[in-house]
């Protein structure tokens, strides 16, 4: 499996171009893996397909027998010298593919199960695809679910459809305008893959059916050709190396290895690598680049085939020394002769620290851990999307001191003293530490999922400060008196409400200058118990809701309600009861939302009237 020594690039040295695959959860991503890889010629590895270390080889010779039922639509002019297509399906591995934020996946097949349109994880992965720039294809998957199909294994969806029955035609006629509808919502342009003449504006739609295998020859051909039209530039072999890490694993006789994804250059027995560790920087040497036996070849000893070299693009099995803390989506980079390490070690840690660009300087915000670097960087890009603030970020297992860093928010907003941990581990300790400091830890392994129950705990939160601090939420008002209906025992007074609205529980009262000191003095009449118009009860009027006036109805549990006539009468003017503490209550998020723009400009107003800072 070793290559030649690296000649000159020139205009037609290509690369193969690396495909992933994404979509919800059931649309038949894994199914339709299985079916690319499957060949319909007989005996093994025929047509040279090879299972490499996450990923599986297409050589061109493959995809062109795979795809000769497409020779009758369109011409199959191939200039790459295959495709690479990784074999994890889901967003990890393509979020883990990624360098400097943009995205060595050259293309994605994004999944979209025909009788089931989008669903949650497509619009997390479009969410993706759009972030990394990562053009795509859409595989309408599971045609052979229409009602009456009649399948013809392996065909070009074209010579299939034809023969369809009407009733068919039409469901799926149907079925695909639904689609596109829905993919406009999302701000996507989409065409059937033969009728789109646009590549660069409209995403391409190519039916499949991955229990039947109509429609992969399409698929296969439409990938080759988008990646050798549309990005030749990115296919140019380079000699200098792009590879990221997939995953860290231990294996037994190597100790921790890591799967490498090599997308440029190449890498030898020997070189040293520079590499983004969870501690700080790793420097070590290769000391073998694996590559799984062949199938025909299981019966020999070891599950690994022993490279000395290997060209770019491909999945390598990386073993070196000191790999135990090595970061899954951080990149590789090997020494050269000319390079400065220590350069290289501050590079590749910016994977890392470079994410920190997204943590909230102000110090307010959740904790966010994840397993890998890829998945850390799209689980940032939503919550920034969803606006909520993240103090602090880690990868690897949660311990006890992380969730000490999320404690610092109990005190100052409880509602983000919260963790967001995507498919990480809880060590015990952290877990007994979290439950007796209130802090949540939520753990999922899919976005939405941790979004989900995040914001559903946040609601119950504010749910429950809104009950504890109801009496002192209090909306502004001015009320003018039309009557006073009874003076005690309950005080009654007939009101018109001036500006603002006055709401059951709001308690009232009137500013008055004490004729000695000339300093302001509030008398308080009550808290409204009741409010009527017209003998129907309200609990809360507006201004200009009604020209008959409100009977409202006061209590004053003190006793020291002022006595109508003589400390209050229908010259004065009553306001719902300001105070710093009742401003400050109305700005927590329990209850902002709930305070109009009008509301705000009349706080200021009657911060006057009660002489508040
Ligand atoms: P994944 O979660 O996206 O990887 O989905 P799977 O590949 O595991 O498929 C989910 C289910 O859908 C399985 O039961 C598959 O057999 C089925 N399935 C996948 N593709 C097709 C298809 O094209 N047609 C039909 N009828 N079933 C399919």
């Amino acid at each position: 499996r070793a290559s030649p020594a690296p000649s000159t690039p020139s205009e037609k040295d290509l690369r193969s171009p690396i495909c992933c695959i994404l979509g919800h959860v059931d649309t038949g991503k894994t199914k339709l893996l299985d079916k690319i890889r499957q060949t319909n010629v007989q005996g093994g590895e025929a047509g040279g397909i090879t299972q490499q270390i996450g990923a599986t080889y297409f050589p061109i010779d493959a995809v062109k027998t795979k795809t000769k039922s497409m020779a009758q639509f369109e011409k199959q002019i191939f200039d790459v010298p295959g495709l690479l297509v990784i074999d994890t399906p889901g967003h990890e591995s393509f979020s883990n593919l990624r360098s400097r934020g943009s995205s060595l996946c050259n293309i994605a097949i994004l999944v979209i199960d025909i009788m089931h349109g989008l669903e949650q994880q497509t619009m997390e992965s479009i969410r993706l695809l759009r972030d990394r720039k990562a053009p795509f294809v859409v595989a309408l998957n599971k045609i052979d679910r229409l009602y009456d199909w009649e399948p013809t294994p392996n065909d070009a969806f074209r010579s299939t459809f034809q023969k369809q029955g009407r009733g068919v035609k039409q469901e799926f006629a149907t079925r695909l305008e639904a689609i596109k509808v829905a993919l406009a919502e999302q701000g996507l342009n989409s065409e059937l893959y033969f009728e789109n003449k646009n590549l660069a504006k409209y995403v391409s739609i190519v039916p499949t059916s991955a229990v039947t295998g109509e429609g992969i020859p399409d698929l296969l051909w439409l990938l080759l050709e988008l990646t050798q039209k549309r990005m030749s530039k990115q296919l140019m072999y380079l000699s200098h190396v792009a590879a990221t890490i997939l995953e860290v694993k231990v294996v037994e006789g190597f100790g921790t290895t890591i799967d490498v994804i090599l997308s440029n250059g190449y890498l030898r027995e020997g070189d040293r690598i520079v590499l983004c560790g969870l501690n700080g920087p790793i420097v070590t040497t290769i000391r073998a680049l694996l590559t799984p036996q062949p199938l025909r070849e299981l019966r020999l000893k070891s599950e690994y085939v022993h490279n000395k070299e290997v060209k770019a693009a491909l999945g390598v099995k990386v073993a070196a020394n000191d790999l135990e803390k090595a970061v899954s989506g951080s990149r590789l980079l090997v020494v050269g002769p000319d390079d400065d390490e220590e350069e290289m070690m501050d590079d590749v840690m910016d994977d890392l620290t470079g994410l920190l660009d997204s943590v909230d300087t102000s110090g307010r915000g959740v904790v966010v851990q994840a397993s890998t670097l890829g998945s850390l960087e799209a689980l940032l890009d939503f919550l920034k999307d969803m606006k909520i603030p993240v103090m602090s970020i880690g990868l690897g297992p949660v311990y006890k001191r992380d969730v000490m860093k999320a404690t610092a928010m109990l005190d100052k907003a409880k509602e983000l003293a919260v963790m967001l941990c995507f498919d990480v581990k809880i060590d015990r300790e952290a877990e007994h530490y979290a439950e007796e400091q209130g802090v949540k830890i939520f753990n999922a392994d899919i976005i939405y999922h941790l979004f989900d129950a995040f914001t559903a705990y946040q609601e119950k939160l504010l749910e429950q400060r809104r009950k504890d601090f109801l009496h002192e939420a209090i909306f502004p008002c001015v009320l003018n008196t039309l009557q006073i209906i009874n003076k005690r025992g309950p005080m009654i007074i007939g009101v018109d409400v001036i500006e603002g609205s006055v709401r059951v529980g709001t308690p009232i009262c009137t500013v008055k200058i004490d004729p000695v000191t000339k300093e302001k003095v509030v008398l308080l009449l009550g808290r409204v118990v009741s409010l009527e118009i017209n003998h129907t009860a309200h609990n809360e009027v507006k201004r200009g809701q009604t020209a008959a006036g409100v009977a409202m109805r006061l209590e004053d549990p003190s006793g020291q309600q002022p006595i109508w006539g003589r400390h209050v009468d229908e010259k004065d003017t009553l306001y719902s009861l300001i105070t710093r503490r009742s401003i400050d209550t109305l700005k927590d998020p329990a209850f902002r939302d709930q305070v109009s723009k009008s509301d705000w400009l009349l706080l200021r107003k009657l911060k006057t009237v009660f002489a508040i800072e």
